[in-house]
This record gives C-alpha cells, sequence and structure tokens, in this order.
C-alpha cells in the first residue's frame, strides 16, 4: 500500500516534471518563431515602401529633367487689359486680357506655385522656397489697380511692378494714391527709372540719375525695353540695387547673374498650352 502510494507520487511528479519541461520548450519555440515572423514582416514593409519609393525617384528625376528646384519663372507683363487686335497691334501684344490673367494665375496656384517678391529672391536666390514664383509687370500702367490687383488678391498671390517715376499720377498710369493702396496690399514697387530711356546709349551722369531718382520700396530694378550695357549694370550696383531684370529670354537660375536675369514674356498671344510649357520646362518661351 505504502509502495502503491511512493509509485503513484513518483509518477505524479515526473508527469509534473515533463509538463514543465515541455512548457519551457513550448515558450522559448514560440518566442524564436514570433521574432522571426516579426523580422520577415519587417522585410516586407520595406520592400514594400522601395515599392512605393520607386515611382517617387522615377517623378523626380523626370522633374530635373525639366525646371530644377531651385529655378525661378519670373513673369514679365506689360498691360492687364482688352485690347483691339487688329486697331492697335503694338498695343495687344503687350496686353494679356482679365480672362487669359486669371486662367494663367489659377493654373499656377493650381501646381501649387507661391508667388515671392524680387527682393526676397535675389536677397537669397539659393534659399527660394520650391515652386517659387515672381509676377513682374512693367511700365505701372493703371490696369495693374483695376485689372490685376483684384484678379492677384483673388488667388493670394504678389506682384512686383516696376515703375516709370516720372509717369507717376499720369493719364492711364497709376496714381499715387493707387500705390499706395497696392503697397499696403502687400505688392512691391521697383524702379523702372525716370524718364525710360535707353541705358545702353545714355550718359553716365544721365544714367546715374535715372537710377538714384527712381527708387521705390525695393531695392531691385528693371532695365527699361531691357537694353542696358556693362556701365549701365555696373551703376545699377552702385546706385545700391540688389539685382536687376532684363528681358532676356529665360527661367532665373541659382546661379544666374543678379544683374541679369532672364524673364518670361507673356504677350497678347500667348496661349495657356504655351504659358503652361514655358514654366514647366524651365526654358521660357
Ligand atoms: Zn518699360
Amino acid at each position: 500500500m505504502k509502495n502503491t502510494k511512493t509509485l503513484i507520487f513518483y509518477i505524479l511528479t515526473l508527469i509534473t516534471l515533463v509538463v514543465i519541461i515541455f512548457a519551457s520548450a513550448f515558450i522559448v519555440l514560440s518566442k524564436t518563431l514570433f521574432k522571426t515572423s516579426n523580422a520577415s514582416q519587417t522585410n516586407t514593409t520595406n520592400s514594400s515602401e522601395k515599392a512605393v519609393q520607386m515611382p517617387i525617384t522615377t517623378l523626380a528625376d523626370a522633374h530635373s529633367n525639366l525646371a530644377s528646384n531651385n529655378d525661378v519663372p519670373i513673369l514679365m507683363y506689360h498691360y492687364i487689359r482688352n485690347v483691339n487686335p487688329t486697331t492697335d497691334k503694338l498695343g495687344y501684344n503687350l496686353s494679356v486680357t482679365p480672362t487669359n490673367f486669371e486662367n494663367q494665375l489659377s493654373w499656377i496656384s493650381e501646381q501649387g506655385y507661391k508667388t515671392i517678391t524680387l527682393n526676397s529672391y535675389c536677397s537669397n536666390p539659393k534659399l527660394a522656397p520650391d515652386k517659387s514664383i515672381i509676377l513682374s509687370f512693367d511700365d505701372g500702367y493703371r490696369d495693374a489697380f483695376n485689372n490685376a490687383l483684384p484678379i492677384l488678391t483673388k488667388y493670394n498671390f504678389i506682384g512686383t511692378f516696376f515703375i516709370i517715376k516720372s509717369k507717376i499720377d499720369r493719364l492711364n498710369y497709376l496714381t499715387s494714391n493707387q500705390i499706395s493702396q497696392m503697397t499696403a496690399a502687400g505688392m512691391e514697387f521697383g524702379s523702372h527709372t525716370v524718364t525710360h530711356p535707353n541705358l545702353a546709349l545714355a550718359k553716365i551722369d544721365k544714367i546715374k540719375s535715372e537710377l538714384t531718382e527712381s527708387k521705390q520700396n525695393s531695392p531691385v530694378f528693371a532695365y527699361p525695353s531691357g537694353k542696358y550695357n556693362q556701365i549701365a549694370l555696373q551703376l545699377t550696383k552702385e546706385a545700391g540695387y540688389i539685382c536687376a531684370v532684363t528681358t532676356n529670354n529665360g527661367v532665373a537660375k541659382s546661379n544666374s547673374s543678379l544683374f541679369e536675369l532672364p524673364r518670361i514674356r507673356v504677350s497678347g498671344n500667348t496661349t495657356l498650352e504655351t504659358f503652361k510649357k514655358s514654366i514647366l520646362t524651365g526654358k521660357g518661351l
């Protein structure tokens, strides 16, 4: 009887030990299995991330074949108005209709471009945010206030207006009051000289007075009719301007000469397709 009890005790102890050993083995084994499956899951995630990254890299490559991230298109406008192409051919070429202007700004906005001032661009071209664009307007015509400003503000955009000092308050040109209102609305005003002379032909003293007497709220300059030479360029620098735009075709690059910045001319006959292409390729028109 006693022997039987001892035997049962030994058997139970043995069973308990076997159960403990199997349980421990199971725990160790399941932990190893869990780690392996976790690792394989991480690998799967990595490879799926790689798969997702591929098209992005391809897109970036495609983008670098077009405009580079540091390229900044500087668009050049004159009049924003409706004009009859048959009775005023020159005026037509210099004019973009308010409808076309709005379509252009709408597309720029959809593409995610942000307008910046020429001053901020020239202060450090390499720091220009991706998808920056500058909208510039030459000569300071009155339709800048009547037609361009409402569309610019609708899209939360700003523009850079190059003013001919002697034309302020003249018929069809901006008034001082309109310039003040536009300045308050965040618009930038640069100089376009006092009398719009050809700076490539003007005498040094004349160039100097045209440059110094025409300064606006921003130290940026536009050569009248895009005409300049090395003397005019040097005098522009010496007069305290930080950069100057030309009428040379192209997109400003981070290594562009700050006193010979190219622009994209937008004319009366610029179609929306041509407009898009000139910005997307970074090559201008
Ligand atoms: Zn001009």
